[in-house]
């Protein structure tokens, strides 16, 4: 036995259409009765295994900023990461007003930061030989991460850069 998952009138396993409202019930060996015996979504959604509909995210800061301020900062937010350093002074002389654009500045100086460390390491006589290529998949890794950073503000998004954000330095 089953019941409907419209109305929740009893039907016999084998009625795939229920007689008194007409909808087709699921598949007896999809678990039918699982359908009926949870009606929020979410949990249905757990049950099988995959992620709920909403999913927040602590290292997404854009509902903090002004959609206004992310429009007009856009393209200045992404010098800081393509241009490097220079991009940073940049975006610096024109963030006056634009908390959006410092938001991007820090995440940028952190990597920036981070890419100079991995390189001074490289300076340390004897070491240098050990951690030449360690250094270099990690300058590697953080180009993706600027990469990443680009592409979320040409979505008009505002998060921590990947990685970088675990060190807890400028916050
Ligand atoms: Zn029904």
């Amino acid at each position: 036995m089953k019941n409907c998952i419209n109305c929740g009138i009893q039907l016999e396993d084998y009625q795939n259409f229920c007689p008194s409202c007409g909808s087709q019930q699921p598949a007896a060996d999809a678990g039918a009765n699982q359908y009926y015996a949870q009606p929020n979504p979410d949990q249905a959604y757990q049950a099988y295994g995959q992620q709920p509909v909403y999913n927040y995210d602590p290292t997404d800061h854009t509902a903090e900023f002004d959609a206004q301020d992310i429009s007009e900062n856009k393209c200045y937010a992404m010098l800081p990461y393509i241009l490097g350093a220079v991009g940073i002074v940049i975006a610096l002389l024109a963030s006056n007003d634009s908390p959006y654009l410092k938001f991007h500045i820090r995440q940028a100086i952190k990597i920036t930061v981070c890419a100079a460390l991995a390189l001074i390491c490289l300076c340390i006589p004897i070491l240098n030989f050990l951690l030449a290529i360690p250094v270099a998949i990690f300058e590697i890794i953080l180009f993706v991460v600027k990469i990443i950073c680009f592409f979320s503000i040409c979505s008009g998004k505002a998060k921590e850069a990947p990685i970088v954000k675990s060190f807890g330095f400028l916050k």
